[in-house]
Order: C-alpha cells, then structure tokens, then sequence
C-alpha cells in the first residue's frame, strides 16, 4: 500500500495487494518492485518522486472496505452459466475450463477489442514451455496458447505495462484479479478516459504467496536458480502443481491449503468477485459441477451487466454455456463468506494477530512436513470434522 506521511510517500506490505499498477502509474518512474522471500516490496526513489499523488489514488489498497464489500442486491442483475470450451485441448492447457483462454483468442481474431491486457508468459521455448516471468501485457493479436499462464498463486507484476494504451485505441478488454482489475479502472479512467473497458474479473479468495511455490521447490528437492517455472492446475481440473526443470516436468496431484498461500494484503481485499465494477466473473464451478463429472474442467461464469452478457453470448460457436438458477448462483458464490471476509478489517487487533499466528503454525508445519495431508488432518480436527481427519489418517491421498 502507498501512503503519505508527514508529506512523504511510504509504502507498507502488510497491506501491498502486489498488483503492480503503481510501477505503471508514476510519470517520473520513482517506482520499481524489489522480489522478497515472500512478495514484493514497491521502492521509492526520493528523487524524482514530486508527491503528486497519482500512485496513492489508484492503490486499491487505499479503498475503504465498506465501499467495495458486494451487496447481495446485486444477484438481481447478475445472470450465472457454467461454460466450457469446446476445444478440448484448450481445456486441457486451462485452469478451469478455459473461458478465459477462449475470451482472449477470440476478442483478438474478432474485431470488438483493440487491445487485451491479461497476464501472459514472455516466450515459449523451443520444448513448448513457457520462459521468464508472467507479466500483464496489452496484446493486439492472438498469442501461443502456451503463452497464457493457468492461475499463478504467487504474486506477479500485472500492472506493469498498463499504461502503454495507444491513444488510438477505444475499445478494450482487461482480465485479471479483483484488486488488480479495481487499480486499472481507477488508472485508465484518468490516464485515458475516452477508452471503453469491458473488465473480466477471475475470482480470488485470498490465495497469492511464494508459500506455495517455495513448498514445491522443497517437495521436489529444486533449486530455484535451476528451475524453469513453476506451475499450478491446468491439465484438467483440478489438475496439478509442480515444476518444470530442463529434465521435463515433475507434478503432484493439486492440493488446497488457502492458509499457507495468503499475503497479508490480501486479508484487506473485500470483494472477490468484483461484483459491483465488473461486466464477468469468472470461477470454478465449486459446489455445481463435481470433478469426477467432468475432469477437464468448467467456468463458473458471472455476468453482471449487458456488455459482459453480450460478451458470453457472442462466444456460443466456441464455448457450451449453460444457464444455472439463481439459487445455485448464491450458494456457489457464498455471500456470507465474502462479507465475513471484508469484515476482517473490522477485527480487533488481537484476533488478527491470533489468525496470523494460525497461520504461521501452519507454515511451519508445512515446512517439515513435505506433504499436505497431515496439514489437512490438523485442519480437519481444528473444524471438528473427525471423520474427514480420520479417513486422512489411514492415508487417504488429496
Ligand atoms: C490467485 C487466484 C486465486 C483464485 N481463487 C479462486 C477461488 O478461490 N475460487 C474459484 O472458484 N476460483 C478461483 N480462481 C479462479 C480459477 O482458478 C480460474 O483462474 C478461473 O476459473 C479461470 O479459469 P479459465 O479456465 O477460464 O482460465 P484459463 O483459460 O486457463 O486462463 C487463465 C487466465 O488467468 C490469468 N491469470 C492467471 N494467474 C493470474 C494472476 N495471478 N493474476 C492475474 N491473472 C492471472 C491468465 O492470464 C489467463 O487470462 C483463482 C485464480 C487465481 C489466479
Ligand atoms: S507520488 Fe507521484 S511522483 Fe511520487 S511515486 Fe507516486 S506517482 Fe510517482
Ligand atoms: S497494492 Fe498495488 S498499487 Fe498498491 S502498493 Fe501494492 S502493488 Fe502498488
Ligand atoms: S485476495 Fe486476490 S484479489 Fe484480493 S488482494 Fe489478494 S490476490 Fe488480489
């Protein structure tokens, strides 16, 4: 987060959300990002920044929770599909059911969109695997798939490249987190007001860390200085987690510890489906469409005003779409969890530090442990759910 105290600019990870579009912001490059062991830290060069503000203004950090916390009137409006691509081995490639994929293939070979911004990998080697790090690029045509990271649950510089919208462009298509897509509206609508934006927001429940990325790195034994990326879901659904290195691929079957993945910004984030600033959600259909139902994976798709429902609907050649009710729509999108998540902020300042406490314990012992599943029996007894912990302890694999 960017602040001013006593007239000078400052910045805090504790409630950094690590979405990258300061760097993008400051028109006298007084920004750059320094990678920590667990995030990124945004430095400041005192020497050029003026103080004019601009950073501070579109860090969504700096937004009142109250004033992003979704209210569930909005569920009038809001249409829900699960959809999929047709290509199955778009689906393969994707983290869910390549909604995603399909969208940015399509708004480039159509002629709706000027420009896409989505995260995307640098270059695909000669073996077919992704190169250097994910960063968010605006794209004018369609890119190898390869190119087109499944979700990375690390933090990764999104923003930026934001700004470098050509001044001829007008209509334009932005995909990426909730906090991210909340900084560049703030961003655009200043820097370039005349441009439509049409937002896709993939929902995000707190869950961007190195821990995960770190716990890879031990479970397999790497280095990081050997690897060549490190990746998570994709192939089918839920898919997989593991690295790459120049032998080829290692995976392990992909496993759900929230807790170890969470920064501390993101506990600030209240609104993780963006449901009051976006045009699509787009989700895993949990609780709707069981894996073994469909192991290549599905969208849980949101549309929340007329562009984003026009959008899905131009997209029925390459995607199934099928209509879901809203009953299904409201419990797959859990209101009461969402507000209790932006109610955190509201926490007293003890029960805070008792969360992060938890949470720390639970990356200790995931450290030692090099497998999850004693973690999730922890967890399991913590919620009094014998029976799931005990059918962990005879060794039922996640
Ligand atoms: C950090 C994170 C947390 C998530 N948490 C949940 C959750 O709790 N519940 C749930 O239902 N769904 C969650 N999702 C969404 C889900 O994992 C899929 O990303 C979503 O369903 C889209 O699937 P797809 O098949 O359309 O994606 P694909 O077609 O595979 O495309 C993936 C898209 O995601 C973008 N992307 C990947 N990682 C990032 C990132 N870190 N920042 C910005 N853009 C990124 C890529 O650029 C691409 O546009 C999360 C995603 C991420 C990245
Ligand atoms: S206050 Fe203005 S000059 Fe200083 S870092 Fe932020 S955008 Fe740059
Ligand atoms: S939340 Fe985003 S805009 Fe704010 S300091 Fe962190 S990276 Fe920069
Ligand atoms: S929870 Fe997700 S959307 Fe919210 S700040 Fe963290 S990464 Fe961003």
């Amino acid at each position: 987060m960017l602040f001013f105290e006593k007239g000078s600019l400052k910045f805090s990870k504790y409630r950094c959300m690590q979405c990258g579009v300061c760097l993008s912001t400051c028109p006298n490059s007084a920004l750059c990002a320094a990678k920590g062991s667990r995030c990124y830290s945004i430095k400041i060069d005192e020497n050029r920044c003026v103080s004019c503000g601009k950073c501070v203004r579109i860090c969504p950090a700096t937004t009142s929770n109250s004033s992003m916390t979704p209210r569930p009137e909005l569920l009038a409006l809001a249409r829900g599909f699960i959809a999929r691509s047709v290509d199955e081995s778009l689906r393969k490639m994707a983290s869910s059911g390549g909604v995603c994929r399909v969208l940015i293939e399509r708004a480039l070979a159509g002629v709706k969109y000027d420009a896409v911004y989505t995260l995307i990998y640098p270059a695909v080697g000669t073996n077919g695997r992704p190169c250097g790090e994910a960063e968010g690029e605006w794209l004018t045509e369609p890119v190898q798939q390869e190119r087109i990271p499944g979700s990375l649950y690390r933090p990764v510089l999104w923003g930026k490249h934001l700004c470098q919208v050509n001044p001829e462009w007008s209509d334009l298509l932005i995909i990426g987190l909730p906090c991210q897509i909340r900084a560049a509206q703030k961003m655009l609508q200043t820097a370039s007001p005349s441009v439509r934006l049409t937002t896709v927001t993939i929902l995000c429940r707190k869950q961007k860390s190195f821990g995960h990325s770190q716990y890879l790195l031990r479970y397999f034994k790497e280095d990081e200085n050997n690897l060549h990326s490190v990746f998570y879901r994709g192939n089918g659904w839920p898919g997989t987690s593991g690295v790459w290195n120049e032998k080829g691929k290692k995976e392990i079957p992909f496993f759900y510890y929230a807790k170890c993945w969470n920064l501390p910004g993101c506990d600030y984030c209240s609104d993780c489906i963006n449901a009051a600033v976006t045009d699509l959600t787009v989700a895993d259909p949990w609780g709707i469409v069981a894996p073994e139902e469909n192991p290549l994976g599905s969208n849980l798709v949101v549309s929340w005003t007329k562009a984003g429902h026009e959008l899905l609907e131009s997209l029925r050649e390459f995607l199934t779409i099928q209509s879901i009710s809203k009953e299904h729509l409201v419990n797959t999108l859990d209101f009461p969890q969402i507000n209790a998540k932006a109610n955190f902020q509201e926490l007293s300042a003890w029960h805070r530090s008792y969360i992060h406490i938890q949470r720390r314990i639970g990356e200790i012992i995931l450290h030692y442990c090099h497998h999850d599943s004693p973690l999730l029996t922890i967890q399991f007894i913590l919620k009094g759910k014998i029976k799931s912990a005990l059918s962990r302890l005879k060794g039922v694999k996640v």
